[in-house]
């Protein structure tokens, strides 16, 4: 059984790492960037060490330093959280090497599903539709124009190392393409070092719904049913829900078995995501793996009343998982906002600096995932989400309600939040319907501001 975890990230995640590890009695050891002597994870780990400046390249992305500290102080495993190392396949290799366990998927799988050309082409193996497009790298814009008159436009060219709704770009008319090729190549070099770029159809408004999967060495996989996470500005989510209002219970247990499917087919450990498109017909489509926890997991533990990190540590130490399919059913519902330090009268300019008073709300269902406290300065150099506020209630009616009324006690000041523009999604008739999908907030966003 593994005693002692070294937690390579930050924030609200790193605090809630900690709070499981406490909970198995396992020693949890904190890392700090010179920005964060003051965070909480460094109060509330068991030990703390420093492990450089406050960049993120020269602290928490420092896999020498990390591996180094994981070794002096005698831990058996690292978490990485989400961000940062956690889908980087020469960490987990490195952990690996040097005899600690990397709470996460093998390096191979990190691999073979963060990009995402070869984890279509694996998905198109193991028989899982994938969004129509190409299996391969783009080699010029006269191909790209070539492959628009065959899937038709409109197209999205997109890097093959991409994340956080970053290196996208829309294709509507065949003009475009030239410019938009080279764009999409530049852009994905400069954000994520590498310029291979693909290209796919453009879903009109689809729906993102995702499915939580979990995989232990010994080949079993469950999969932990369906998040909708639709609500999303510049592709990058802000809201979350479960189970998803859109599916169907016939679709919910089609899509299920495919993610399992689909977990199973590349030998997943551990605990991982399956992203999927829906269109306006229901038809469902692979978009990508997240071989992590994700910032959402939250809703799925609250209505499956589980903890996604106890489930992610035992896998790691190499025991067989306890869930059968069967035993797995949704209760209620669950919703999570995203909270985050910025300005949403500014375009959601970030606001770092001193937290003055925290008032959270607190209560029957409702749950707080936080780092900040009164007193405490919010470094510029990392995410502004400072904490994700869920709630669970027996019907999505009830929670939405529950959100509203947590989001009216939830006081910060000293910086800007989000909270009253999340506040104002709780309230927008799509939003309470239900059945959103992708295109929410900007067809919304004279009633949301
Ligand atoms: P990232 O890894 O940067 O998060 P994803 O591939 O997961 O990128 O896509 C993020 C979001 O971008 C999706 O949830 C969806 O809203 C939009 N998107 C991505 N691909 C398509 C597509 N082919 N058609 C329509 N929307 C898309």
């Amino acid at each position: 059984m593994i005693e002692k975890i070294v937690i390579a990230n930050r924030g609200e995640i790193a605090v809630r790492i900690i709070r499981s590890c406490r909970e198995m009695g396992i020693r949890s050891v904190a890392l700090f960037s010179e920005a964060d002597r003051m965070s909480k994870h460094v109060m509330l780990a068991d030990e703390a060490y420093p492990i450089g400046p406050a960049p993120s390249k020269e602290s928490y992305l420092d896999v020498d330093k990390i591996i180094e500290t994981a070794l002096k102080c005698g831990a058996d495993a690292v978490h990485p959280g989400y961000g940062f190392l956690s889908e980087n396949a020469g960490f987990a290799r490195k952990c690996e090497v040097a005899g600690i366990t990397f709470i996460g998927p093998r390096a191979e799988t990190i691999e073979r599903m963060g990009d995402k050309i070869s984890a279509r082409r694996s998905m198109t193996e193991a028989g899982v539709p994938v969004v129509p497009g190409i299996q391969r790298q783009l080699e010029s814009a006269t191909e790209a124009e070539r492959i628009c008159r065959e899937i038709g436009l409109p197209v999205i060219l997109k890097a093959a190392s991409g994340g956080g709704g970053k290196g996208m770009r829309l294709i509507r008319s065949e003009s475009e393409i030239g410019e938009a090729y080279a764009a999409a190549k530049s852009e994905a070099l400069s954000s994520f070092g590498d310029e291979t770029v693909y290209i796919e159809k453009y879903i009109e408004e689809p729906h993102h719904i995702e499915f939580q999967i979990l995989g232990d060495a010994h080949g079993n996989i469950v999969h932990l049913y369906d998040r909708e996470c639709s609500v999303q500005r510049r592709h990058q989510k802000i809201v979350e829900e479960s189970p998803s209002p859109f599916l169907t219970d016939e679709l919910r247990q089609e899509m299920g078995k495919t993610a399992a499917a689909a977990a199973r087919a590349v030998g997943y450990v551990g605990a991982g995501t399956i992203e999927f498109l829906v269109d306006k017909n229901r038809n469902f489509y692979f978009l990508e793996m997240n071989t992590r926890l994700q910032v959402e997991h939250p809703v799925t533990e609250e209505v499956l009343g589980l903890d996604l990190v106890k489930e992610q540590i035992y896998i790691a130490s190499g025991r067989p998982l306890h869930l059968r399919q069967t035993d797995i059913v949704q209760r209620g519902h669950s919703i999570e906002c995203r909270i985050c330090a910025e300005d949403a009268d500014n375009g959601f300019m970030p606001s770092p600096g001193l937290v003055k008073q925290v008032t959270e709300p607190n209560g029957l269902g409702i749950r707080i995932d936080s780092y900040i406290y009164e007193g405490y300065e919010i470094p510029v150099y990392y995410d502004p989400m400072i904490s994700k506020l869920i709630v669970r209630a027996t019907t999505r009616e009830y929670a939405v309600q529950r959100m509203r009324a947590a989001l009216d006690e939830y006081k910060v000041t000293g910086i800007k939040t989000n909270i009253s523009y999340l506040n104002a999604i709780m309230h927008t008739p799509d939003f309470v319907r239900g059945g959103y999908d992708t295109a929410f907030l900007e067809k919304n966003e004279k009633i949301i501001h």
